[in-house]
């Protein structure tokens, strides 16, 4: 069993790239549920949903998230109802949003109702939340908190950040089977996923970390930031608010405690020995992923890393 740590539009670049590489029914894939939300009663799953979209051929992959050819009709209705409309909804994605509604309503766990529909999208792979527990990633600014959704999407990340914490997480439990898949993994990928609000979650949650510090099996990361800036989205802006080294070093120190290997740009070899002294061994190569071939070629890379995986 290969484990994979992820959030959603890195992660899944790499996972796209891994589905080509290994048997689905080998991965199990542990996934960031902090930036979930509750929109117009309904819970969305931004990370889970683009994981198994991505694992199903339906993810729109030049927007990064919802499905492929979406349209967005129940949307502009809503909008002329009156309600917020700046979190994208495309009628297809909604009718995952409403299935995973009606399931928890009537008392299924989050892991049950993500189990229901990658089943019925024919993903083969075991997508495990975190967490069936609610956690929730708290950006804190000058002018008060926020949620990750109003941050990233609403605001376009454009707000100082003082500030990120994830409310509910100290008394939250890992999903059935996420110990379990980081106990019996040949391997586990770490993958390039905001290190703060995509794999902080996961590793924040009471005996995640606890359990991959204890795996002696490979553990590879891949870095999600090129030089100081992430290939996408907030995570710069976010690690500099922590205190956290904005370059791959940060990456590495962040997560030098259980993983031994970690994938850097071939422009950031300059960091190779920095890296190196907190344990970590640095392999510069191309870890930018624009085409399906860059996907694959980096996932062989990682896989190359581990070694077989008996
Ligand atoms: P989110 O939940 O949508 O934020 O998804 P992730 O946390 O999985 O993905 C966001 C991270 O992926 C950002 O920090 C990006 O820098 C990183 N990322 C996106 N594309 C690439 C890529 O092609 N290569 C690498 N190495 N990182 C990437």
């Amino acid at each position: 069993m290969l484990t994979v740590l992820t959030g959603g539009t890195g992660g899944a670049k790499l996972i796209q790239g891994l589905s080509l590489e290994v048997d689905l029914r080998d991965l199990a894939i542990i996934c960031n549920t902090a930036d979930d939300l509750v929109l117009y009663g309904l819970h969305v799953s931004p990370d889970l949903d683009t994981i198994t979209y991505t694992l199903a051929g339906l993810a729109d992959e030049e927007k990064g998230w919802g499905v492929k050819g979406d349209t967005f009709a129940a949307l502009e209705s809503m909008r002329k109802y009156g309600w917020e409309t700046w979190f994208k909804l495309g009628d297809r994605d909604l009718a995952t949003h409403l299935t995973r509604s009606v399931l928890l309503r009537e008392g299924s766990s989050l892991s049950q109702a993500t189990s229901r529909i990658r089943e019925t999208l024919g993903v083969k792979a075991s997508i495990l939340p975190v967490s069936d527990d609610r956690i929730e990633t708290r950006i804190v600014t000058p002018r008060g908190e926020i949620s990750f959704q109003e941050f990233f999407v609403r605001d376009r990340w454009s707000q100082e950040v003082k500030g990120v914490y994830f409310a509910g997480v100290e008394r939250s439990r890992p999903a059935p089977g996420v110990i379990e898949a980081i106990q019996s993994a040949a391997a586990v990928i770490v993958c390039p996923s905001n290190p703060v609000t995509s794999i902080g979650p996961i590793l924040a949650v009471p005996g995640v970390r606890a359990a991959l510090r204890e795996v002696e099996r490979p553990i590879v990361a891949v870095s999600p930031l090129i030089g100081g800036t992430a290939v996408s989205g907030p995570a710069a802006k976010l690690m500099a608010s922590m205190g956290i080294e904005v370059s791959a070093c940060g990456v590495a120190r962040a997560y030098a405690d259980f993983v031994d290997t970690i994938l850097i740009a071939r422009e950031d070899e300059g960091l190779r020995g920095r890296i190196a002294e907190l344990g970590v061994e640095p392999v510069a190569t191309s870890i930018l992923m624009h085409s399906a071939a860059d996907k694959r070629r980096l996932a062989r890379e990682v896989l190359a890393l581990i070694g077989p995986m008996c």
